[in-house]
């Protein structure tokens, strides 16, 4: 009888995700091919600020936060969603808890008893792993490996790409496969950041006295998306959680009409016509700074934040100074570059994939994870849906080999 043979590219979240469902007895060789000196990397470090793995919010919330490609998430979701995640998890020894933001955390909040348990298992499966083992493309319909010992060319009976985005290349996903897969004719679109920062032209002023300052809380809107939260300045920005989750929208604006803006409520619950009428009342003696922080609760960040960003004839006029305080606009400039992002958008178009994932020009050949041309916020959602694609390519190659015999 024949053993098929799988190799999965790259031992992220989602190659590893599918070497199990293909390891779980069907008889198949599966080996896992890794750039990197280990697998899982981007995984250990996604756990080192305290891993979210997945969200408890309702399904159709939860899907909405794939946007665009919502619909196509939906469906890897409906193979593997955030209660089965949880539950392989707890499979694995591993217990989570949902912390007050609704985030599903493994209860040590972090990422190596999870990947070591797991690991485990797969070799106990019988999953062989082959670090350092870079992919460079085909040679006559043989996958081509750059090794220690020279270049390796591997046959394999079903291929699955794990890859990864373009962030972080340290950890192993660098985007080098974008222009293999494009010679291959496969539609892949442009990788942009995701989650990111973004430059801001501070003066060196504000920048000496305030860079690693947070800024809250503060509702901040970028087009129709409008969020509360914190955000931090940086040397030659803005970065934080409230960023990453108007990223996309910021990052959109930018491409299309060249500029782009957050606009800050600095005073949130604070009513305008009121701050209005207290940032009238006579300032006496008082410096700006003191009327600012006794009338309006502002000081510190938020109001060198306004002066920085505010003309001098807006800090001298109530009316002004309170529209300011409720609706500043922040410019950017442009988005931290891809490699430090927390994650990417753009990649293999949904155009170029069946349902069970194989590149419709390459028979044999399938994809998943963060490669796919999908984003979402952070928070779990990452993590969740690169899970379930990984699960998704395994039932589709599943399913082909079916067809083979
Ligand atoms: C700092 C940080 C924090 C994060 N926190 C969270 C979080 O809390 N929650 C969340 O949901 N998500 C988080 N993420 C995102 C999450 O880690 C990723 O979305 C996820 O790891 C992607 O999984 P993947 O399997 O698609 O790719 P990766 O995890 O990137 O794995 C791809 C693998 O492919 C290998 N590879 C790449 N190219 C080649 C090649 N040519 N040949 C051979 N091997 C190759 C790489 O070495 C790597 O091991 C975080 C990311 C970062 C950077």
């Amino acid at each position: 009888m024949t053993t098929w043979r799988i190799a999965i590219v790259g031992g992220g979240p989602a190659g590893l995700m599918a070497a199990e469902v293909l390891s779980a007895g069907s008889g198949l060789r599966v080996d896992i091919y890794d750039a990197m000196p280990s697998v899982g990397r981007k995984f250990l470090m996604a756990g080192k600020g305290g891993m979210n793995i997945t969200h408890s919010e309702p399904l159709a919330d939860f899907v909405g936060r794939y946007c665009a490609r919502a619909g196509q998430v939906a469906s890897w979701l409906d193979t593997f969603g955030p209660q089965a995640l949880r539950d392989w998890i707890h499979g694995l020894g591993i217990a989570t808890f949902v912390g007050s933001s609704g985030r599903g955390v493994p209860t040590e909040m972090k990422a190596a008893p999870l990947l070591r348990a797991w690991l485990h298992r797969l070799r106990g499966q019988g999953v062989q792993f082959h670090v350092r083992h870079r992919w460079l493309g085909w040679h006559d319909g043989q996958l081509r490996f750059d090794t220690p010992t020279g270049e390796l060319a591997v046959a394999a009976d079903a291929v699955l790409l794990a890859v990864g985005g373009g962030s972080w290349a340290k950890l192993g996903s660098d985007g080098a496969w974008v222009p293999v897969l494009r010679e291959a004719g496969v539609a892949v679109e442009a990788l942009k950041p995701a989650n990111c920062g973004f430059d801001v032209d501070w003066s060196p002023y504000f920048c000496e006295r305030h860079a690693g300052q947070a800024v809250k809380p503060v509702v901040a809107t970028v087009g129709k998306h409008t969020r509360q939260g914190e955000f931090n300045i940086t040397d030659s920005g803005i970065e934080g959680g409230l960023i990453y989750a108007l990223a996309a929208d910021l990052r959109d604006a930018l491409a299309r009409d060249g500029r782009a803006a957050l606009h800050l409520d600095l005073a949130p619950g604070r009513d305008l016509e009121r701050l209005t009428a207290d940032l009238a009342r006579p300032r006496g003696r008082d410096s700006l700074a003191n009327h600012l922080r006794r009338r309006a609760g502002i000081e510190g960040v938020k109001a060198a934040l306004l002066r920085e960003l505010c003309a001098p004839e807006a800090l001298a006029s109530p009316s002004a100074l309170a529209a300011a305080i409720k609706g500043l606009p922040l410019p950017v400039t442009a988005t931290r570059p891809l490699d430090e992002a927390i994650s990417t958008a753009g990649g293999v178009s949904f155009d170029a994939l069946d349902p069970g994932l194989m590149l419709r020009g390459i028979p044999g050949v399938f994809c998943a994870g963060e490669m796919l041309d999908w984003e979402a916020p952070t928070g779990g959602y990452l993590l969740t849906a690169c899970f379930a694609s990984g699960q998704v390519a395994a039932r589709g190659i599943l399913a082909w080999l079916q067809d083979r015999i």
